[in-house]
């Protein structure tokens, strides 16, 4: 702990950019607005939970958040950045409120987020934060620091760390800090704990994390009873949106280097597919066919790597017609073929399927499709891997991520083994993970 002094004055009426998020604004903004904001607090998000998962150190985290939040908040114009902020907060809330498990994430990702946030405000913004929390504690004066210098310095002393005088302490009821109390940090005196400002910090957060708790409740409870309806031509699309959005670049369109032909797609499949490619190929090549879920995962991600439409219908017919014969191939596969690269019905340009879509879709029986990592018993995954070059210790690691459902994780590291080099943004799109393999076997191309 810092031991502290308490009057020392700074720039003290600066007022803090942090928001405690007690109300909705009342702003007007734009729809487009609404959606770019929520976009980039999520990137802050999810990556702050990428790098919680991987079990960074909370150096390593803090300085992570802090420059998620630098890169992605920023707005051309500062006077909108706390409206960026907080706008961007509600809209989360409104996705986030939809279900338990969406509730936990959000509120453990937020609460770490002002955490961080709020360890970087000056002692007099987070006194004023405070205040705004009702947190009734006051800071030591003078004489009264005076009178129990000498303690505050052992304590501190007790805990391994070495007193300063400009750390400000507060007075706070020993029960409102049992933590503290029974881990012998704080110095009690007629039933007052004196607390540190960087042991306050616990608490603030604490309180940030129940009152948003409830709040979630609160909003989930709104939504479905009335906003959702009253909203269905305006925010509700956005919101439903943004609950399975997809936040990296754009896979629609192959990538130069990426063209692949017939002549090098087994190789390919070996080399750079990540393993839910790999499986509905090898399926493809065992059985010559696959149900319309596997041949929609398949043919757009082939699509998106760069196969054009003349070598993908040569592709399918290959395999198809091995089973159900050329004739038929042409009246009832061609079609979808076609209708995935925009020549047939609505001619929409299909996009590759994202992780979080494949991941969240519910393969049947006889269905290849979906994610191994999420949709494998662990015998099988543990087989898939093993072919793959996994073992040993990144065997168990990559294990360990599935049980804990950080199925994306599990796919990272599976990369980061089988190509021997580090994946810091982590997997988000399996024609990601094929364009940086191939960026890494192929540098010149
Ligand atoms: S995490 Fe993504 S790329 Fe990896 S196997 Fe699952 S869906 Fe495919």
């Amino acid at each position: 702990m810092e031991i502290i002094r308490s009057q020392k004055k700074t720039t003290a009426e600066a007022p803090s950019n942090l928001s405690i998020y007690r109300c909705a604004p009342n702003l007007e903004v734009r729809l487009d607005d609404i959606e770019l904001y929520a976009i980039d607090r999520l990137r802050v998000l999810k990556g702050i939970s990428n790098g919680l998962s991987r079990g960074k150190r909370p150096d390593e985290m803090e300085t992570m958040a802090n420059e998620l939040w630098r890169t992605n908040m920023r707005h051309p114009d500062a006077t909108q950045l706390i409206n960026k902020d907080v706008v961007s907060h509600f809209v989360l809330r409104l996705v986030y409120c939809r279900t338990d498990e969406l509730r936990k994430w959000f509120l453990s990702m937020e609460t770490t987020l002002f955490r961080y946030r709020f360890r970087l405000e000056t002692p007099e913004s987070q006194r004023m934060l405070m205040a705004e929390f009702q947190l009734p504690y006051k800071a030591l004066n003078y004489a009264e620091y005076e009178s129990v210098k000498d303690k505050l310095v052992q304590v501190s002393r007790s805990i391994g760390q070495s007193p300063n005088v400009d750390t400000i302490f507060f007075k706070v009821p020993f029960e409102e800090v049992p933590e503290l109390v029974a881990n012998r940090r704080v110095f009690l005196l007629k039933g007052n704990a004196y607390v540190a400002m960087n042991q306050v910090t616990s608490i603030v957060v604490s309180h940030f994390r129940s009152n948003l708790s409830k709040a979630l409740v609160l909003t989930n409870r709104k939504w479905t009873s009335t906003l959702r309806e009253q909203e269905k031509d305006r925010l509700s699309p956005i919101v439903e949106a943004l609950g399975s959005c997809y936040l990296g670049p754009d896979y629609s369109q192959p990538m130069e280097f990426t063209d692949i032909s017939l002549k090098d797609i087994d190789q390919l499949a070996n080399t750079s597919f990540p393993l839910c490619m790999r499986h509905l190929f090898n399926r493809l090549r065992e059985d010559h066919h696959l149900k319309h879920g596997g041949r929609m995962q398949l043919g757009l991600f082939l699509k998106g790597v760069g196969l054009n439409l003349e070598n993908a219908l040569a592709f399918w017919r290959a395999e198809f017609s091995q089973k159900v014969g050329s004739e038929r191939f042409d009246k009832e596969y061609a079609y979808s073929v076609r209708h995935n690269y925009g020549k047939e019905g609505k001619r929409t340009d299909y996009t590759p399927y994202s992780c979080q879509k494949i991941i969240s879709t519910t393969p049947t029986v006889g269905d290849y499709h979906g994610c191994p990592y999420r949709h494998f018993s662990e015998d099988y995954l543990r087989a898939a891997l093993a072919k793959m070059g996994v073992g040993g210790r990144a065997m168990d690691d990559v294990m360990e991520k599935v049980r804990n459902r950080h199925y994306q994780l599990a796919c990272t590291l599976t990369f980061e083994t089988i190509h021997a080099a580090s994946c810091d943004t982590g997997i988000n799109h399996p024609n990601q993970y094929f364009a940086q393999s191939r960026k890494l076997l192929e540098p010149k191309s």
